[in-house]
């Protein structure tokens, strides 16, 4: 099976393993594990900030991270297809008691003249205040995307000149870096907090990295504690990520080339829907199934040794990885082509 239902599919290295097992380690709930304390101080630094939260998961990181700026009955801006909206279970609702608007953008790319449209930072007494406003670099559901500079830029000035708190979501950051050439301190310099995500394309088993301010990460700290996160000796998945951020950053590019192998693939078949796969800009290709159903589309393709995920009715999406070439991505795409040429 080439699985590209997703890039959290891969399994630690060899070399990550051993790194792991050679790991100092403490209790992190007493801020004990040196290993913990590293990654945080190294990843609050690449990021240009003060400090750093070690985290399961990126959708606790965005969690800690929004509710940063956001206090009960005020509003998170971000766009349609945002991770937040719709793949973190509700939890910026449903556990700390914001509301959400959203702007629609048919590849995620954020829209500063939408944003200003939404922004109502003052809403007085009778409306919701907007308090945080969040971008996602790369955009998943929009199919990679990295977004460009000026317009984060444009959106950062607006929510700093209203006093409206700035928060990323960069899960696959490091994949916006490596496309772009943009260093991870000027993204990290337009935003008060940003998660990145270590279980993505960076190969680790676990983990995230909410990065603020120190009176941040301490309330954050406070936060995650209370809604189960406190954990103790998870400096052995620390060092899995130390070790990605040493090993596995570059090689990105290989994951970007191989899935314009896939994309390549697909539209060379000149099957329904195929001429309108782009080239990737990263690591994800999101291809529209036509007038076949994604689900049916994902089902012949896993017949055929190919794994697939749904993320529309009428969408698939492929994600390629450290454990898959870019020869194998070239033959996925041959097999999902053929199945969309009938
Ligand atoms: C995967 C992902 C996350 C975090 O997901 P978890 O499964 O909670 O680690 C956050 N944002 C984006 C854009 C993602 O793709």
């Amino acid at each position: 099976m080439i699985d590209l239902r997703s890039d959290t599919v891969t399994r630690p290295t060899e070399g990550m393993r051993a790194a792991m097992a050679a790991a100092p380690v403490g209790d992190d709930v007493y801020a004990e594990d040196p290993t913990i304390g590293e990654l945080e101080s190294r990843v609050a630094a690449l990021l240009g900030h003060e400090a750093g939260l070690f985290c399961a998961t990126g959708s606790l990181a965005n969690t800690l991270g929004v509710a940063a700026h956001v206090r009960p009955g005020q509003e998170v801006l971000c766009d349609s297809g945002a991770h937040i909206a719709r793949a973190e279970m509700g939890a910026h609702g449903a556990l700390t008691g914001m509301t959400m608007r959203t702007w629609v953008t048919a590849d995620g790319l954020v829209d500063a003249a939408a944003v200003a449209g939404l922004l109502a930072p003052d809403a007085g007494p009778y409306l919701v205040s907007t308090a945080c406003v969040e971008v996602e670099n790369t955009h998943n559901f929009g199919g990679g995307t990295v977004q460009p500079l000026d317009a984060m830029r444009a959106v950062s000035e607006l929510c700093a000149d209203a006093g409206v708190g700035r928060h990323l979501d960069g899960a696959r950051l490091w994949n916006a870096h490596v496309a772009s050439g943009v260093p991870l301190g000027v993204y990290g310099s337009l935003f008060d907090t940003v998660s990145v995500c270590f279980s993505k394309g960076l190969g680790a088993p676990v983990g995230s990295v909410l990065v603020g301010s120190a009176d941040q990460m301490a309330a954050a700290r406070v936060l995650r504690k209370r809604l189960g996160g406190g954990w103790r000796q998870a400096g052995v998945l620390a060092a899995a990520c130390l070790y990605a951020l040493d090993h596995h950053v570059e090689r990105l590019a290989d994951d970007h080339v191989a899935a314009r192998a896939f994309a390549a693939a697909v539209r060379a078949s000149g099957g329904s829907g195929s001429a309108g796969v782009a080239d990737p800009e990263t690591n994800i290709v999101v291809v529209r199934t036509g007038t076949v159903p994604a689900a049916e589309v994902a089902a012949r393709a896993s017949t055929a040794g190919v794994a697939l995920s749904v993320v529309g009715s009428r969408v698939v999406r492929a994600v390629t990885h450290l454990d898959v070439t870019a020869a194998q991505a070239g033959r996925a795409g041959a097999v999902l082509g053929e199945i969309l040429a009938g």
